[in-house]
């Protein structure tokens, strides 16, 4: 390590001291439990532990039936591993005594090959254009190709994330009109390096190495580079918890997938409805997508909700949204980042007749009544924001 990445003076807790103090937070310590073990480096990241639950077969030679199959059982073993370390009956150092003897072929190689045959014809995300992404792009501009935009050490995140190791992918299953990524997204998604899986370790390792707490999957959106991000951890050596920073509209079949890999998630649920979800973003049968896999995913890992406020948005999205994730996710287990700082961008400022109350920024009144509304139901932000 060039420096100790936790230590109180370094240069990054200077800039953010609350990425200190906020481990303080008695509330935060317990829902973010998972996360703090793996960024310590007192627990193996969910990826590490998925490389020594071992499958016979080489799963390249296995029909898509079978590795689904193989990841239901194995993922059994898994999780038996996750609660072991969680209980601090499994650490790091056990880990690196068994990896001496890594088996040939493990369940994070199925997660790869699944992800690799989910990508071509496409369904990794619940938009299904069953494109073959050799050849032709999705709905989410990319194909097969990982293209990644930038890397760095973001010092502007959530206070228990900074530093956070963030790797910005281009491409996009959504078309927000309000995008404030909307070059890597949109507009120039293929501009960026392309990466393959090696190379995408390397980054990763290199984020570790110089002090990241995680590594922030994000983009655009991560989902359309699923499979090269899942290879990548084959390759990946370097303890450091795995963070989903997505829309959450993955299909079940990247479900099933994520939640072997991912230690925390970082979703961003927007819409309290349907008609605002299409409008805005073009995304159908949202807010059924959005809330299954937000169920799934909280059993998994550690999470904290982001939901940005939008202008005239407070009845028909903010409150549904918050009022959904005080009835149906555990208080305890979960963050809630209401977050204030809407701009008008991207195609609301090129045509903004079309989305007209959304082309200012919030008022006080508004950032007001968001945040009573999320005290009045309990749910945490203030640790976070
Ligand atoms: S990731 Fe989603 S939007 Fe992109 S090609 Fe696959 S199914 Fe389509």
């Amino acid at each position: 390590m060039l420096f100790d990445r936790f230590a109180p003076f370094s240069i990054w807790a200077r800039i953010r001291p609350d990425a200190i103090t906020v481990w303080d937070d008695k509330r935060v310590q317990r829902a973010l439990s998972w996360y703090y073990l793996v960024m310590k480096d007192e627990a193996p990241a969910k990826f590490m532990l998925a490389k020594i639950v071992e499958v016979e077969d080489n799963p390249k030679k296995l029909a898509i039936e079978q590795l689904e199959e193989l990841n239901k059982t194995k993922k059994k073993e898994l999780i038996k591993l996750v609660e072991q370390a969680r209980r601090r009956k499994y650490t790091l150092d056990d880990f690196k005594k068994d990896s001496r003897n890594m088996p040939k072929f493990s369940l994070l190689h199925v997660d790869a090959e699944l992800a690799r045959r989910y990508a071509s014809p496409c369904r990794l995300c619940e938009r299904r254009c069953m494109v073959r992404r050799e050849k032709q792009i999705g709905a989410c501009r990319v194909g097969i190709k990982t293209y990644v935009h930038s890397w760095f050490h973001h010092l502007g995140e959530e206070a228990p994330l900074v530093p956070s190791g963030t790797i910005f992918y281009g491409g996009c299953n959504f078309t927000c009109v309000f995008c404030q990524n909307y070059d890597i997204s949109q507009v120039y998604p293929r501009s960026g390096e392309v990466v393959d899986a090696r190379r995408l370790a390397e980054i990763q390792k290199q984020l570790r190495m110089h002090g990241a707490r995680n590594i922030n999957h994000v983009g655009g959106d991560p989902t359309p580079n699923l499979h090269t991000i899942v290879e990548s951890l084959i390759y990946l050596d370097t303890n450091v918890p795995q963070l989903w920073n997505s829309n959450m509209y993955m299909s079940m079949e990247s479900m099933n997938i994520l939640v072997d890999i991912i230690d925390i998630w970082l979703p961003d649920f927007k819409y309290g409805n349907d008609k605002c979800a299409w409008r805005l973003s073009s995304a159908k049968n949202y807010v059924k997508v959005v809330t299954r896999n937000l169920s799934i995913a909280v059993k998994y890992g550690d999470m904290i909700i982001r939901h940005l406020v939008l202008p005239g948005h407070l009845e028909c999205c903010t409150k549904p949204v918050l009022r959904w994730i005080a009835e149906n996710l555990p208080r305890d287990r979960v963050l809630v980042n209401v977050m204030e700082q809407y701009r008008p961008e991207h195609f609301v400022l090129r045509y903004p007749k079309r989305w007209p109350e959304i082309t200012r920024r919030l008022t006080d009144r508004e950032i007001v009544d968001a945040r009573l509304y999320a005290e009045k139901l309990g749910l945490i932000y203030d640790p976070v924001s």
